[in-house]
C-alpha cells in the first residue's frame, strides 16, 4: 500500500477539508458570538461550591440553626478555607452569637440549612442582594432572605478602621450579617469609647466607637446600642 505523500491533502479533497474546516468554525463563532440583549447582560449563572464537610454544634441554644458556606468559583480562597474561618467565628462560644445562650450553629455540607454564606466578588454581590431590594454598591455585605453575602472586596480588603486586623474584622462581617438572620435589626454607637456594636453599620463610621467584631463582651454582655429606625432596606 502506497504510503499518503506530502500531497495527499491537496487537490480537490485538501479544500474541501479546508472549506469545512472553515464553515465549522464559522458556524461554531455565529453560535457562540451571542449580542447580549441589554436584559440579558451578566446574566451568567452563578457558580458556587460548597464546603465539604459539617463542624461541630457550636453552642448549646436551643435554637439550632445549621448553615452551608459556599464561596464562587474561580477565587484564590477556596470553600473550605472560607469554611473554616466562618465556623471560627459562629463557634465562638465565649463572644459569639452562640456565648449567648439562645442560639446553636452547625455547618453542615448539603439542604437542610437555615441559612448559607456564600463569599461572592462584588458584582455577584450585587446580583444576589440586589434580587432582595438590597443595594450593596459593589461595596458591601448583605443578608436576606436566609443567605448572607460576603463581599470578596470586603473579605480581603477589610475596612479603613480595621487595616492589619483581618481576623476581627471578618468576625464583624460574618457577625453582623448572621444578626440580621438571627433577626437583629441596626443599632448605633451607645457611646463615645464604647466597643462599636456588631450591629453597626460600621463600614459608614464607627460615631465615636472603637472598632469590635464580637456581639458579646468580655463580661458576657451584649455589645448593643440605640436601634436605628428602620427607613428603607439598607443592607
Ligand atoms: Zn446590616
Amino acid at each position: 500500500m502506497r504510503a499518503p505523500g506530502p500531497g495527499a491533502l491537496g487537490g480537490r479533497t485538501g479544500y474541501a477539508a479546508v472549506a469545512l474546516a472553515v464553515l465549522i468554525a464559522v458556524t461554531a463563532g455565529l453560535l457562540w458570538w451571542k449580542p447580549w440583549a441589554p436584559e440579558a447582560r451578566g446574566a451568567k449563572p452563578l457558580a458556587f461550591t460548597t464546603a465539604a464537610g459539617g463542624s461541630a454544634r457550636f453552642g448549646t441554644g436551643e435554637k439550632l440553626y445549621r448553615y452551608k458556606v459556599r464561596a464562587e468559583d474561580g477565587l484564590k480562597i477556596s470553600p473550605d478555607q472560607f469554611a473554616a474561618e466562618v465556623d471560627k467565628v459562629l463557634g465562638d462560644v465565649r463572644r459569639g452569637w452562640a456565648a449567648g445562650g439562645q442560639w446553636s450553629f452547625e455547618r453542615v455540607a448539603a439542604d437542610p440549612v437555615d441559612f448559607t454564606v456564600y463569599l461572592a466578588t462584588p458584582e455577584s454581590t450585587d446580583r444576589i442582594c440586589g434580587q432582595y431590594g438590597l443595594d450593596t454598591g459593589g461595596w458591601v455585605n448583605c443578608a436576606a432572605n436566609r443567605q448572607v453575602v460576603i463581599n470578596l472586596k470586603r473579605w480581603t480588603e477589610l475596612s479603613e478602621f480595621y487595616v492589619g486586623k483581618a481576623e476581627e474584622y471578618h468576625a464583624l462581617a460574618v457577625n453582623h450579617e448572621v444578626g440580621h438572620i438571627l433577626g437583629q435589626g441596626h443599632v448605633d454607637c451607645p457611646g463615645a469609647g464604647a466597643p462599636a456594636p456588631v450591629m453597626m453599620q460600621q463600614i459608614k463610621g464607627l460615631h465615636g466607637c472603637v472598632p469590635n467584631g464580637r456581639p458579646y463582651g468580655e463580661d458576657g454582655a451584649l455589645l448593643t446600642g440605640p436601634p436605628l429606625p428602620v427607613t428603607a432596606p439598607s443592607p
